[in-house]
């Protein structure tokens, strides 16, 4: 037996005024989104912005349900437009951020694991890393090279024996 350690390193900018403008138009975007977010019952908007490697921009927002479990998380719902919109085009990076209607929004919050498994098929689909800048309305802005950095040992096609 062997243990084996997996560990990734990213970056954690004091606020978005450290990012290259183009990433802090794109969180800018994000967070814009946030008012687009249909979360009557959580109050805890979500909006993401993605740069595509074709140059266009797609958002995402949260949209829930009085059925709680049929709401959909802005990252899938932005999915889910790429992947008709633009079908198999890379995203090259996917801001998120939030805007809490109860308490703070100036730390960055994560993918929940059912749209980092989503994430993580699309970046095999494109063969290409999907780069993350996650954030609040304000304060630090993580930055993660890729969804397997999030995913680790994910499950995917080859676990299936189907090859994308
Ligand atoms: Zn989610």
């Amino acid at each position: 037996m062997k243990k084996k350690k997996f560990q990734f390193t990213y970056t954690v900018a004091e606020d978005s005024s450290a990012l290259a403008a183009e990433d802090a138009a794109l969180l800018q975007q994000a967070r814009k989104t946030t008012r687009r977010a249909y979360a009557p019952y959580s109050r805890f908007s979500v909006a993401c912005a993605a740069k595509l490697a074709n140059g266009r921009t797609v958002v995402g927002s949260n949209q829930e349900n009085a059925s709680y479990p049929v709401g959909i998380c802005a990252e899938r719902a932005l999915l889910a437009t790429v992947g008709t919109q633009y079908s198999d085009e890379p995203i090259l990076t996917l801001a998120v951020a939030y805007h809490s209607h109860t308490g703070n929004s100036n730390r960055p919050i994560s993918p929940c694991g059912m749209c980092r498994q989503a994430l993580s098929e699309y970046e095999k689909r494109t063969g290409s890393p999907i780069r993350l800048l996650l954030s609040g309305m304000e304060g630090p802005v993580y930055i993660i090279d890729t969804i397997k950095d999030l995913l680790p040992l994910a499950f995917g096609n080859d676990d299936l024996g189907i090859r994308g």
